[in-house]
């Protein structure tokens, strides 16, 4: 069932810049609303690199990505943002007043007074396998590219493909969920953590998980909704294995996406701003972090930081023409709450 939200500023991307922002509005009094086409807050720190540690954000000799994420999320409490992820922003309409209504991929509509882009290198996309038909079991019908809910997987017999972290770690998490679990790799060994990989095989061995190397799924079956699998052998050999669910686990590839067809400014894929306030050609319509372009911009987190900063007083005089802001240190206006 689709709903809808209203909020101050609609901020587009849950990265590091996407959080950020919510502080700096929030210290202006404006309300967020953050939507993410991914399940979880963090960008690429949490879906690229959490383990890495990252040297040059101010005041941390070192963090770990995923510190980072975590600290940016006790930093926005006080302002109690809402979200919605999982789901891309797919539409913009500019309504008669002036102010903004967006759409979702899963139909979910947020009306906002201003937008912030914060979507990075756009949305990640699925690496999808070469597989006929696939497309027909999408949408809930048995082949999944991401893990939204676990839950989703209670007691079904499933076949996860890929040799990457991802497919591990689902494999793991999931065989305490699902009835059957069987990875299926087409090399031997894995690219992801050596611990992961070992847990995998230590869940194989006390008969939890099947393990099936060396192959891949190449067909899926099923009347209306998924009901088998044909996972073929390097060799040559195929098995036919039915499934209730099938989850390639490829990773994710960034795409500009639906925001490339909005009619704003772009320049190499990026959307062009004035860095008065990180402003696009569209008024009310801001962009910040790895996503914008102007004249010596760095894709940084820390340049996004500041992005961030002059983005919220740019929405702050969209939505209050007449109000006049008085810059005050946190120290002297605290953290308010809303
Ligand atoms: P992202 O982190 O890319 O987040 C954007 C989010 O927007 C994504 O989650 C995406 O799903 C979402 N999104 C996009 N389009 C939509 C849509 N239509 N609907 C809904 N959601 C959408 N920077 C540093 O400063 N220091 C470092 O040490 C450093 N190390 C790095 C190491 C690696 C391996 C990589 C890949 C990058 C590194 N970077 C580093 C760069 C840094 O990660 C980026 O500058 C930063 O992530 C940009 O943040 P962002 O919030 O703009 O975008």
């Amino acid at each position: 069932m689709s709903n809808s939200i209203s909020t101050d500023i609609c901020i587009i991307g849950a990265g590091p810049v996407g959080l950020f922002a919510v502080f700096e509005a929030g210290l202006l009094k404006l309300r967020c609303h953050v939507v993410d086409a991914l399940p979880q807050v963090g960008g690429q720190l949490s879906e690229i690199y959490p383990k890495k540690p990252i040297y040059d954000i101010p005041g941390f000799p070192d963090i770990l990505a995923g510190d980072l994420v975590r600290n940016l999320m006790r930093q926005i409490e006080p302002f109690h943002p809402t979200f919605t992820l999982g789901e891309r922003v797919e539409h913009f309409r500019k309504l008669d007043d002036g102010t903004f209504a967006l759409t979702t991929s899963d139909g979910t509509e947020i009306l906002c007074k201003t937008i912030a882009i914060a979507g990075g290198l756009g949305s990640f996309e699925p690496r999808k396998p070469a597989i006929d038909s696939l497309d027909a079991y999408e949408g809930g019908k048995g082949v999944y590219y991401m893990v939204r809910d676990p839950e989703t997987f209670r007691d079904q017999r499933l076949v996860i493909a890929g040799g990457g972290d991802s497919a591990l770690d689902w494999t793991i998490f999931l065989a305490d969920v699902a009835k059957e679990v069987t990875l299926v790799h087409r090399g031997t060994t894995f690219r992801g953590a050596a611990d992961s990989a070992e847990k995998v095989k230590a869940l194989h061995d006390a008969g939890k998980v099947r393990l099936v190397l060396s192959s891949n799924v190449t067909h899926v079956h099923g009347d209306g909704a998924l009901e088998a699998v044909t996972i073929t052998a390097n060799g040559g050999e195929t098995e036919s294995l039915p499934v209730d669910s099938f989850i390639p686990l490829f990773g994710l590839t960034p795409k500009l996406g639906p925001i490339g067809e909005w009619g704003l400014e772009l320049e190499d894929d990026a959307v062009k701003v004035n860095t008065l306030d990180y402003s696009t050609s569209e008024p009310g319509i801001f962009a910040i972090g790895d996503i914008n372009t102007y004249p010596g911009k760095l894709k940084l987190i820390l340049c996004g930081f500041h992005e961030a900063a002059l983005m919220a007083q740019g929405a702050f005089k969209h939505i209050n023409p007449d109000k006049k802001y008085v810059l005050k240190y946190t120290t002297v206006n605290g953290v308010p709450t809303l």
